[in-house]
């Protein structure tokens, strides 16, 4: 028989995580702070806990999804006796560095740690398109592979617990600031009267097309090597910047998205490297000025 898994957290990430669990006929003790979130749950057949303490004595994997890692330690903190020979899998958002910190705190108190970072939204949760990040105890991946695969395509990426959180997190970098560009876009556009939603039409596909470029850039950063024939150089790039930046403010039009990029690129080309390819700005950035 299957043994139990208890979730902490019954948000909408958790709700979905302990529903998957459910529907795969797996035997789910579940504990919600607000507990009027459990009753959904309950009504589907799980075991109801009413303290996190008797949750985590009821099963030997304990799969958290909490808001952050703060929460994840108000939670947890108090029951670290009761969690001493259990697998944690925690798939709470946090940074890497605390994501090292929970695995070292986990170690402390005789406690398996998996850490997981989400890529999907909780509509997506078992279904097409839904992946999980893990990196933490290998054992415990592998032990645990079933019931992480109910739930999207399961990644591991070895047992330094911060690198399933790095890799999330440089991937929302790319997702957030090509939104912030999207919406700069729209902004120029809007103020000549088109709306997003027509803007969007021509914007995704071209995005789309320009993402094919990525891996050329990613050679050349791997290389190190930027001063090869074929790609965009820095000064050119500059130009292309400075009109954009001219005609957002044309257009009424803030650049606080632009200038940073602008930024970088000047920056390479004053220490001398105007003729070399704009994959350059990686140097820059991970300089860390
Ligand atoms: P919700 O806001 O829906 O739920 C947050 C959960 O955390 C609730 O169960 C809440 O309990 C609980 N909580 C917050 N603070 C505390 C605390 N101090 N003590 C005890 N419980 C606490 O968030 P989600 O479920 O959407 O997200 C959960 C995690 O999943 C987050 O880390 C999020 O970044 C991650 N995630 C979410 C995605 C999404 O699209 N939703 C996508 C990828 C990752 P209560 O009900 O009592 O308030």
């Amino acid at each position: 028989m299957t043994s139990k898994t208890t979730f902490l957290g019954l948000g909408a990430m958790g709700t979905a995580l302990a529903t998957a669990a459910l529907d795969a006929g797996r035997p789910t003790v579940v504990w919600n702070r607000n507990p009027h979130r459990v009753e959904l749950l309950a009504g589907r057949g799980a075991t109801v806990a009413d303290t996190v303490e008797k949750a985590v004595a009821d099963s030997t994997t304990v799969v958290v999804c909490l808001l952050d890692h703060r929460s994840v330690h108000e939670v947890l903190d108090p029951v670290t006796a009761g969690l001493s020979g259990r697998t944690v899998i925690n798939l709470t958002t946090g940074t890497p560095e605390q994501s090292r910190e929970l695995a070292g705190w986990a170690a402390e108190h005789g406690v398996t740690y998996l850490d997981g970072a989400i890529m999907a939204v909780p509509q997506m949760i078992g279904g097409p398109g839904s992946a999980i990040f893990y990196s933490g105890s290998t054992s415990a991946f592998t032990h645990h592979r079933q019931l992480l695969d109910l739930w999207g395509e399961s990644t591991y990426f070895g047992p330094d617990a911060g690198m399933a959180s790095l890799h999330d997190m440089a991937m929302l970098v790319g997702m957030y600031t090509m939104i912030a560009g999207f919406v700069h876009g729209a902004a120029m556009v809007g103020s000549a009267g088109v709306s997003a939603t027509e803007f969007v039409e021509r914007q995704a596909p071209f995005l789309a097309a320009m993402t094919e470029q990525l891996a050329a850039f990613a050679a050349t950063v791997d290389a190190g090597d930027y001063a090869g024939e074929g790609g965009q150089s820095l000064k050119f790039t500059e130009t292309a910047l400075a009109a954009l930046i001219r005609a957002s403010l044309d257009q009424g039009v803030g650049v606080e998205v632009l200038r940073p990029v602008h930024d970088l690129v000047t920056r390479q080309i004053a220490a001398g490297f105007g003729d070399q390819d704009t994959a350059r700005i990686f140097e820059e950035l991970r300089s860390g000025r």
